[in-house]
């Protein structure tokens, strides 16, 4: 297997210069080019030969280069036609990567996972496109993609809510639905000259490891997401007012007020005081009135 030759700003301005490559905004392009990150984000992936990675977005291949040294096989989600011909070029000694051109978004990730790892755990490695960062997290979670783990570069501001916890201005479904799914934990801040072009704001590398079971035991996986969504849709209101008024749900005010008090909780908690616990406590109470 060839040493990366990409992950510097030299090579890769050669790269681009070579093909004349123009940046889309569109897709969200920044290209990593700092090697010291890419060791770091390979190594906290823990990969072995043993495992099948799936990278969104390669760019010119610089992340996929070192994930093929390091996994078994990888298979690469790109969407934009133009690196396509760029990737063929730079991963040309790479026996095992695989590119597919498509949005990942429109891609049946956990039919790609039977196909190509047997229906075994994927790890998930990529520096995400941050502007659909969230559906591609979610995504893979709830379509119960198998996977081991997800390693990612994101906006450092989108890494810190999903790992934080109740009383804190961050707080929110995404923190929820990230800590129901896996463990998060931050690998690394990684700052805006470590890109090509540079981002506005900062990055980080979570890993977000998944549990084999959840958490919390929930009767109702989506009436407690719908609960989730209703309770942060309307930040200032109480907790009680954002169940009644979220055309989601479809409970009495009588309903959501002893429920609410069965948790032990005053009739003005607000929903970013509550834990995942008592989410999935909360649901299960109110599925039997549904
Ligand atoms: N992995 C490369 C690197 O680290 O240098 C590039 C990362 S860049 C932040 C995001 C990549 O995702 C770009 O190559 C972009 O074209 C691609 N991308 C954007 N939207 C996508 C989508 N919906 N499906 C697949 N790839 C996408």
């Amino acid at each position: 297997m060839r040493e990366p030759t990409l992950g510097n700003p030299q090579n890769t301005i050669a790269v681009l210069q070579k093909y004349q490559f123009h940046f889309q905004k569109k897709f969200g392009q920044n290209f990593l080019i700092d090697t010291h990150v890419l060791d770091k984000i390979i190594r906290s992936a823990e990969i072995t030969k043993d495992d099948m990675v799936l990278e969104i977005g390669p760019g010119i291949g610089t992340m996929t280069q070192y994930l093929a040294c390091a996994a078994g096989k990888v298979v690469a989600v790109e969407i934009d036609k133009n690196l396509i011909p760029i990737l063929e070029d730079t991963l040309s000694g790479y026996e095992n990567v695989q590119i597919i051109n498509e949005d990942v978004l429109k891609v049946d990730l956990t039919e790609l996972s039977k196909k190509e790892n047997g229906g075994r755990p994927i790890k998930v490695v990529a520096n995400l496109p941050y502007y659909i960062t969230t559906p591609i997290i979610m995504g893979l979670f709830e379509n119960h993609v198998p996977l081991k783990s997800i390693t990612v570069m994101v906006q450092k501001e989108v890494a810190d809510r999903m790992q934080v916890g109740p009383g804190t201005k961050d707080y929110g479904a995404l923190s929820l639905a990230v800590q129901y799914y896996a463990r998060p934990y931050i690998v690394a801040n990684v700052p805006p000259n470590c890109f090509m072009p540079r981002p506005k704001v900062g990055s980080a590398v979570i890993r977000l490891e998944r549990h084999e079971t959840p958490p919390v035991q929930v009767e109702d996986e989506k009436l407690m997401f719908r609960i989730i969504r209703a309770s942060f849709n309307q930040r200032r209101k109480t907790l009680a007012n954002g169940l009644k008024n979220s055309p989601e749900l479809d409970f009495s005010r009588e309903e959501i007020e002893t429920a609410i008090e069965s948790l032990g909780k005053g009739a003005s908690v607000r929903g970013e005081a509550l834990t995942l616990e008592e989410f999935a406590a909360l649901s299960n109470l109110l599925i039997k009135k549904e």
